[in-house]
């Protein structure tokens, strides 16, 4: 498991991988279908972090620890082990996931707080774990924040047999959506240990949300301020660091693209040349850096 750590003021950050993978993206299906390899080769700073020398994107699933001196929080749970996904990189896993906390001294019992993005598949997997064939919260102390606004979309997408929004119920199954709000988010709230909040809440001393929609209604970034230093955490808002170049190029997987667009613009040009850390949810190593302008646009500087 890679790890790497950023220190935020009095904050630490680290990274704890689940899953890496490489594909061919800008075919229609994929994470990006605007994202056709020799398009992606235009963009040079992206080689060799961010793609491959044939152009595809290098993707991360990973989870963010974020210690402060009030709060011990992990942000997303990655796809977890043990769950039933029509999506094959993600059926059935077995991994060292909880080894890989553990062995950085974050025992399941010590997290305070779990944060998600959003209630996609490979952001709260880990919420929950198989034992004794019933699935139970992994961190049984923790409180976990949920946007009220996305845990809303995601109730009422399910409990309507044609969906919301366009999602019919052949899409929520085909993106294990159902599933996962079963088995990863409907036992956190049966447990009683969520905190639904607003998309701006503050969730800690320092730690609050920021609203980015776009690639689902309720989605929000994680905004982390101490001693005078600011970190963004993207979730979501943008998969990977060619759409810092390439704002325009929006995910299949978005529910609305043209506003996940607006929100990518609108981020960028509020963050650029500030001394704002941007940690990407999905980004290979280095993982995170600083918006800064060149000739076409935006890009990242690490
Ligand atoms: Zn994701």
């Amino acid at each position: 498991m890679i790890k790497e750590r950023w220190q935020i003021g009095a904050f630490t950050v680290t990274k704890v991988v689940e899953l890496e993978r490489s594909s061919e993206n800008g075919r229609p299906g994929s994470t990006l279908p605007d994202a056709r390899p020799d398009l992606v080769k235009e963009i040079d700073w992206l080689h060799p972090h961010f793609v491959t020398d044939e152009g595809w994107l290098k993707t991360s699933i990973h989870a963010l620890l974020v210690e402060t001196p009030d709060i011990r929080l992990i942000v997303d749970t990655c796809a977890g082990n043990d769950k039933d996904r029509h999506l094959p990189q993600f059926n059935r896993l077995s991994t060292t996931f909880l080894d890989s906390l553990a062995n950085l001294g974050w025992t399941r019992e010590s997290v305070d707080a779990v944060l998600c993005t959003h209630l996609h598949v490979d952001h709260v997997g880990w919420n929950t774990m198989l034992v004794d064939g019933e699935w139970v919260p992994t961190f049984p102390r923790a409180r976990y924040f949920f946007a009220e606004e996305e845990y809303r979309y995601w109730l009422a997408s399910l409990e309507c047999e044609a969906g919301l929004d366009g999602l019919t119920a052949e899409t929520l199954d085909l993106m294990d959506n159902r599933a996962v709000f079963l088995d990863s988010v409907k036992p956190i709230v049966d447990a009683g240990l969520v905190a639904m909040v607003e998309t701006d809440a503050v969730v800690a001393p320092g730690v609050s949300l920021m609203p980015t929609p776009g690639h689902t209604p309720g989605h929000v970034s994680i905004v982390l301020e101490s001693e005078g230093e600011r970190a963004i955490i993207t979730g979501d808002m943008m998969h990977h660091p060619c759409q810092i170049a390439r704002p325009q190029w929006s995910s299949g997987f978005d529910s609305h693209p043209h506003i996940s667009e607006e929100t990518r613009q609108t981020f960028l040009s509020q963050f650029v040349d500030s001394p704002t850390l941007v940690i990407g949810t999905h980004f290979t190593s280095p993982t995170a850096g600083w918006i800064v302008r060149d000739d076409t646009g935006y890009r990242l500087k690490f």
